[in-house]
């Protein structure tokens, strides 16, 4: 029995909030707080029980700290942007509250995805005896369990490592992002990276790409190598690694569109003076996109994101693929959400029970794959995103 606070109300929110709300033995007291209050009880809305909401601007932290202290949540799930990571940190520690997010800090003014800026907050928790988990979404989150749960089962060291996000479905728009328009693009644009032999190697954004033959009825599709932030981490954590590399897919139409957009400058997150005032371009387009929310109940399709992970055991090479499919119709028809949303909010809520039920709680800040991962993946079978986990051909990626 313990109370939560969930700040920020977009897509992935909803999903947090439905999860907790089906869990009342575990998530007994929800408030969902956020910049909008209209956003956030149109979530409360769509719920069989109540929830509290407030409004709060999670980018200053007295604010929070208010928020806190009335409220006195067990855990705060922050959902919100990965510019609110710091203050909502500030604020838990301040008000000594455990802390979870699913995306690791980003300054506004430079797509720089690192751990670094909230590493630095390890010892404050740990001296507080507060717990932060960070990235507790799909990717980083699960792919960070998955790649836990293989090392601990299936590997004695594990040493060539592809994540692969495919998203197969379609939302029939000309152009749209599955999540946050800006956090997306800013990502996507960034250069590529990839682990190998002890350093990172960069490429030119998507400059890389092979085709991979999906399970389900997937199938083959292209996917394009770019910088992810859980490599960071799982490198970090796992130095048997010789070269670690993520992969997603994207559609012909919607690099295409990005093409475009970013010949234009309409990408670009350094302002520029617009009739007499400055405007961000990447801002500004994502006022003209879906709202990634709208999305829910036109996306047909699946996803499927897995780790692709080679290595030894008992002497032997071992290649094992463990993969999540999930249907953006089913996701909708229970929680009014797509699948992107949904694979991300899902392992928020889990967790947050991980910490709440004390299974995954220590002082400090840490990454997913730093606990055991059995918990977690039980409860992904019992959550609503199931995962297999198969041995496959090495070859069915290139080196
Ligand atoms: P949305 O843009 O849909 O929602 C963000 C929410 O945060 C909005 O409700 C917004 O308020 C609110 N917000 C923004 N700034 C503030 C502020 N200063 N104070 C209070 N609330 C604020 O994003 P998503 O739901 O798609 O993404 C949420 C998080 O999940 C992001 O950090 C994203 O990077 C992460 N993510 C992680 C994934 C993973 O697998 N690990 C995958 C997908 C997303 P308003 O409505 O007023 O704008």
């Amino acid at each position: 029995m313990a109370k939560v606070l969930i700040i920020g109300a977009g897509g992935v929110s909803g999903v947090v909030v439905h999860k907790c709300a089906q869990l009342p033995e575990v998530f007994s007291e929800i408030v969902l707080a956020s910049r909008t209050e209209s956003k956030c009880k149109a979530i409360a809305a769509q719920l069989n029980r109540p929830i509290k909401t407030a409004q709060v601007d999670a980018d200053n932290v007295p604010e929070l700290v208010a928020l806190i202290n009335a409220e006195k949540p067990d855990l705060v799930i922050n959902v919100a942007l990965p510019y609110q990571d710091l203050t909502i940190m500030d604020a838990c520690l301040e008000t000594g509250v455990d802390y979870l997010d699913t995306a690791n800090y980003e300054p506004l003014d430079t797509a720089k995805f690192e751990y670094s800026w909230q590493w630095a907050y390890q010892d404050k928790f740990k001296n507080a005896g507060l717990t932060a988990l960070l990235g507790s979404g799909f990717d980083p989150g699960v792919t960070n369990v998955y790649t836990a749960y293989l090392k601990k089962h299936y590997f004695d060291e594990i040493h060539y490592l592809d994540i692969i996000d495919c998203n197969a479905g379609d939302h029939g728009l000309p152009f749209a992002t599955n999540f946050n328009p800006e956090i997306n693009i800013r990502e996507v644009t960034a250069n590529g990276r990839y682990w190998e032999n002890g350093q990172w190697v960069e490429t030119p954004p998507l400059s890389v790409n092979q085709v991979f033959d999906f399970p389900a009825e997937i199938g083959p599709k292209k996917i394009y190598m770019m910088y992810h932030e859980e490599l960071e981490s799982l490198v970090k954590h796992f130095p048997d690694i010789k070269r670690a590399r993520f992969w997603m897919t994207f559609s012909d139409n919607y690099l295409k569109h990005l093409e475009v957009l970013g010949n234009v400058g309409m990408t670009g997150i350094e302002p520029v003076m617009f009739e007499g005032r400055e405007i961000v371009p990447l801002q500004f387009l994502k006022a003209l996109l879906p709202d990634p929310a709208s999305l829910g109940p036109l996306t047909k399709g699946k996803t499927c994101i897995g780790c692709f992970a080679q290595g030894v055991k008992d002497g032997k090479p071992v290649a094992m693929f463990v993969y999540n499919v999930c249907d953006h119709q089913e996701c909708y028809r229970e929680v009014k959400s797509q699948a992107i949303s949904y694979t991300t909010g899902v392992p928020a809520m889990i967790g947050a029970k991980m910490i709440l039920e004390g299974k995954w709680k220590k002082p400090g800040v840490w990454n997913m794959e730093q606990y055991d991962p059995d918990p977690f993946m039980d409860d992904l079978n019992k959550y609503g995103l199931p995962w297999q986990v198969v041995e496959v051909d090495p070859r069915a990626i290139n080196g």
